[in-house]
């Protein structure tokens, strides 16, 4: 089961990487002149980098599991210690948290 969840962390890994490299594509190197235009690609910018943000955060929680998986942590809630539901790994395989601490969590 491990390797197959660690095949899983690997494909999620690089369709973020590509993901990436695709934001990062689309970004404005060089803004033009004509102040319009200018105002229409500084908004582009600001969509994509709320996106690159997400998919960077994404992709450190992916390297995270992956390195739990390693280190033989992976699917231990990080606050409690209790094994993470395997229902809840499945739907979202980087997951650190059970689902009572991640619950009490977003509850703060
Ligand atoms: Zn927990």
């Amino acid at each position: 089961m491990d390797s197959e969840i660690e095949q899983e962390l690997r494909q999620l890994e690089r369709s973020l990487e590509q993901r990436l490299e695709d934001v990062r594509a689309g970004l404005v190197q060089q803004y033009s002149a004509d102040s319009k235009e200018q105002a229409i690609e500084r908004e582009n910018d600001e969509v994509l980098q709320k996106i690159e943000e997400s998919v960077l955060t994404e992709l450190g929680q992916v390297k995270n599991a992956l390195r739990r998986l390693h280190a033989g942590e992976y699917g231990i809630c990080e606050s409690c210690g209790d094994e993470i539901a395997f229902e809840r790994l499945k739907a979202m395989p980087f997951a650190t948290l059970c689902v009572d601490c991640a619950e009490a969590l977003e509850r703060g």
